[in-house]
């Protein structure tokens, strides 16, 4: 049986859907992928008597858990105080961790207030987790059954401490059967459809399917229990992959690391040595944002007359404007690829939820063009994210 694991988060803030509570999202899905079982989550507010009963009940039926916020210089930074009432472990002046408090303040030039010396404050036998990324540093001990980790709120903060010291200790400290997660990442088809196209895959018992539609992919998860043989793992993954054909962009979980379209995009421009310039109407400049840092993105723009110029345009009308458009530009700059995506629909098409857009991508490539259309509903920022997904999965495509 896998150890079991909570999360706590605290904060008033958190209580009351001031803060969204993606701390406990990230952390769940860290500890599932380290081989625990999630058994709760539970966020309490900034009540002594309320942290101090959550604390002692944790204690007596989880094995591990994960608290986050709390650790601040303020009055209603709660946790090591609950802690230490808790679990009678007194708290104890942490010379160390009030010298990186200092040090965090010096290197900023700014003089450190009062109020932080409070952070250096642990209760007593905690084991303090330095923290690089902020004032406060975290802890850790054991009480009754459970080894419990005390981390900022901050989710920079929690994050790279989880990281760098929590996860290597769980690791070693827990005798954990970490399941193996694949996730094919698809672009440009739904959920639904991609339940047709895998439909006569057969999937032994002990694996988990699940999706997860997100604003940038979609994406199809396979678990694996720890001992699945790999052959096996890769030999599924291969008919997933086969079934979902071109849709997929990234398979996360085998060697290679992965990432987002434009990432997946970096890694082929960067080997065949392309540069790429854009025009982009529907994505008004979603299209280049996506491709910010990589050093082949040599020219973008957005300009208001060509967007709606084009939009009472017939689909041939369309097609001819941007294949002139994209020789123009190609004639214009050095970009070995050349991109340009121009919509059709009613004037009042792209901020009206329930009105589509027909988006054209034509990319030119020495003497040839490729195009692709799409239709695209919904509310303006998914118009304009998904015109910019799609216009890039074009470019994709080609260089596959
Ligand atoms: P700090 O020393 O920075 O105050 P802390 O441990 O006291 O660290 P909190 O004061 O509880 O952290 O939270 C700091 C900020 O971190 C909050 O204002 C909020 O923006 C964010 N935060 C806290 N908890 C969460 C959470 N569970 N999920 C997402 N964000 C959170």
């Amino acid at each position: 049986m896998n150890p079991t694991l909570e999360i706590f988060s605290q904060g008033e803030e958190i209580v009351t859907g001031q803060t969204v509570d993606t701390n406990a999202a990230w952390l769940a899905q860290e500890a599932i992928h380290c081989g625990f079982t999630v058994t709760r989550h539970t966020a309490v507010g900034d009540k002594l008597t309320d942290l101090i009963n959550l604390l002692n009940d944790i204690a007596a039926r989880a094995d591990c858990c994960i608290c986050t916020g709390g650790l601040g210089p303020t009055s209603d930074d709660l946790t090591a105080e609950a802690v230490a009432s808790a679990f009678n472990r007194p708290l104890e002046f942490d010379d160390i961790a009030f010298e990186q408090i200092k040090e965090f303040f010096d290197r900023r030039n700014r003089p450190m207030p009062e109020v932080n010396k409070k952070q250096a404050l642990l209760p007593q036998t905690a084991k303090r987790i330095d923290n690089t990324w902020g004032t406060a540093p975290g802890f850790a001990l054991q009480h009754q059954r459970c080894w419990f980790v005390f981390l900022p709120g901050v989710p920079s903060e929690m994050k790279g401490l989880f990281l760098e010291h929590v996860k290597p200790d769980l690791l070693t400290r827990f005798t954990l059967q970490p399941p193996h997660l694949v996730s094919l990442k698809t672009l440009g088809v739904g959920e639904s459809a991609i339940q047709e196209l895998i439909k006569d895959i057969k999937i032994p018992e002990t694996i988990e399917l699940g999706f997860r539609a997100g604003t940038d992919d979609v994406q199809t998860k396979l678990l694996f229990p720890f001992d699945y043989p790999k052959t096996d793992l890769d030999s599924l993954v291969a008919e997933f992959s086969q079934c979902l054909g071109d849709y997929v962009f990234a398979i996360d979980g085998l060697e290679e690391p992965t990432g987002d379209l434009a990432f997946e995009i970096n890694k082929l421009m960067t080997a065949t040595n392309h540069t790429l310039a854009i025009i982009e109407t529907a994505s008004h400049g979603l299209l280049a944002a996506k491709c910010v840092g990589y050093d082949w993105l040599i020219q973008a723009s957005y300009d208001k007359n060509i967007s709606q110029s084009n939009q009472v345009l017939s689909s041939s009308e369309l097609l001819n404007t941007a294949k002139n458009l994209a020789l123009n530009l190609q004639e214009k700059t050095d970009g070995s690829l050349v991109l340009v995506q121009l919509y059709t629909g009613k004037p009042e098409a792209l901020k009206d939820k329930n009105l589509a857009i027909q988006v054209l991508t034509v990319l030119r490539v020495d003497k040839t063009f490729y195009e692709s259309i799409h239709t695209i509903l919904g509310p303006i920022t998914r118009k304009q994210n998904q015109a910019a997904l799609l216009s890039l999965d074009l470019l994709r495509r080609y260089l596959k």
